[in-house]
Parts: C-alpha cells; sequence; structure tokens
C-alpha cells in the first residue's frame, strides 16, 4: 500500500500493479476527510490514512463490491447507495469472503469480520457532500453493480468513477449488473455531466483516464445492444445464456452475458 500525492489535499492510495492493481482516494477538506472505498485485502487503513490527515474521515463507497468494502470495519461512517446494501451484506459476509479466495483465505481478512449491522448512510443522486471547503457531488450510474456512483469535484475537473471505466475492462456479466442498455445511459448521463477535460480516477490500473474512455465504453456498448436486437430478431423469444463472453472495441472491453443483452431480461 502506497500514496500518490494528487495534490496537497488528495491521494491517490495503491496497491498492487497492471490488471490486479487497486485504488482508494482520500479527499481532505478544513472539517473532515473522505475516502473513496477500501480495499480488499486486510490492512492497517485508518492508521495508513491518519498518516495523511488528521480530519474524521467518511467511507464514500462507489459500490458494494467485496474488493471495495475489505476495510471498512476500521471506519465508523459509511456511505453506500441503497441499491447496493444487499450486496455489501452479501460480500461482507465470512462464507462469500471465504469462497471469494476459493479455499485460500486471506487469514487476516477473516479475523477482521466486516461488521454486518453497521448502520450504512444512502447516497443519493445529485446529492452533495461538504467536507469544508471543498464539495463532491454524487451521480448514480448504474452498470457494473446496481447501486454504483460515481463522485464528481467539479472545483478540480475531477471525477471518481469506481468500476464503471476501467484500462483493461469493465465487468458487466455479474447477476447484481445491469442490462448494457442501462450501463449505456449511465455513461451517457456521465459524459453530459462533465466536460472534455475532466480527469477519471477509476477503482483500479490505469489512473487518470481521459474522458475519451467513456466515449470508448459507449462506442462498444453500442455494438453489444445491436447484437441483442440482431439475436432478438432471429429469435424474439430468446431469454440469453449466461455464460461470460467479452466485447472489444476500440480500447473498451465489457464482459456480458447474452441475457444482459435480451429485452425480456433488461433491468
Ligand atoms: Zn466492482
Amino acid at each position: 500500500m502506497n500514496a500518490k500525492e494528487l495534490d496537497k489535499d488528495t491521494w491517490l492510495i495503491t496497491r498492487g500493479e497492471g490488471q490486479g492493481s487497486t485504488h482508494n482516494y482520500l479527499l481532505a477538506g478544513e472539517d473532515k476527510a473522505a475516502l473513496l472505498d477500501t480495499g480488499l485485502k486486510a490492512e492497517e487503513l485508518r492508521d495508513f490514512t491518519a498518516s495523511l490527515t488528521d480530519k474524521p474521515i467518511v467511507v464514500i463507497h462507489t459500490h458494494g463490491h467485496i474488493d471495495h468494502i475489505g476495510n471498512d470495519q476500521q471506519f465508523e461512517e459509511i456511505m453506500l447507495h441503497p441499491k447496493d446494501f444487499d450486496l455489501y451484506r452479501l460480500h461482507s459476509s465470512a462464507d462469500f469472503r471465504r469462497d471469494f479466495f476459493k479455499g485460500k483465505p486471506d487469514e487476516e481478512l477473516m479475523k477482521r469480520p466486516i461488521n454486518q449491522e453497521v448502520q450504512l448512510q444512502p447516497l443519493t443522486d445529485g446529492m452533495i457532500i461538504d467536507l469544508g471547503g471543498r464539495v463532491i457531488k454524487v451521480i448514480e450510474n448504474p452498470g457494473h453493480t446496481h447501486g454504483s456512483v460515481s463522485l464528481i469535484e467539479e472545483a478540480k475537473k475531477t471525477i471518481y468513477t469506481g468500476d464503471m471505466v476501467c484500462e483493461m475492462g469493465v465487468l458487466m456479466h455479474f447477476p447484481e449488473s445491469t442490462s448494457i442498455e442501462t450501463y449505456k445511459q449511465s455513461l451517457t448521463n456521465l459524459r453530459s455531466a462533465i466536460t472534455a477535460d475532466y480527469q477519471l480516477y477509476p477503482g483500479h490500473q490505469q489512473a487518470p483516464l481521459s474522458v475519451e474512455w467513456i466515449d470508448a465504453y459507449i462506442a462498444c456498448a453500442d455494438e453489444l445492444i445491436e447484437l441483442g436486437n440482431q439475436i432478438a430478431k432471429k429469435n424474439p423469444v430468446d431469454k440469453g445464456i449466461a455464460e461470460v463472453q467479452f466485447h472489444s472495441k476500440g480500447k473498451a472491453t465489457i464482459s456480458y452475458t447474452s441475457e444482459k443483452l435480451m429485452k425480456s431480461r433488461r433491468t
């Protein structure tokens, strides 16, 4: 785990390299600091953040996946979109965390259960979170999960996008992922909320990314939607299959199951 100073009050906290790298972001205001996600493996994250800022910390989650909530037990104030509350309870359970590591659980992680009773505070679309002299805005972007959000800091032309746009692919094949159509709508909304000179800070891999990456994912999603239309034309009752597939266009890659393309299954 190391911290890269993005500016004097903002840090990229990262572990690993390449595909398996995981990023959290620490944004300090005058009154409090926002920690965007808490990683996967057991770490002394609270002590680490305390070495960077003395402000009280509110954890804001981009979504509820296991690799974004791993050190939540060290923090009291936790915010998440309500559509990921059930996902959070599942991914913070001991059974799920054991299975995730396929029989080789991270022993340290197993010793530190996430508090299943923690009172999660709901994030809502358009919500402004005031850190004191510094504000971030919540924008809903269902796709990778139903409760995924991005956090926009307009003053710095920065957006924290979680797993919505990543250098090495976006995973859309999970049961908790939306249809490709909904994901594309979220990308379009996100793009219209920012200007071309914004920087995107994702949850994994290369950071920052340019806004062009959003356009690349929109184009990739468009091709998948067209593919779904073609399947539906040939067989109007096709419900799709749950086998994971990948589609690439330009620099974007999206994993999906063909059931995510079918109108009858769209959510
Ligand atoms: Zn995720």
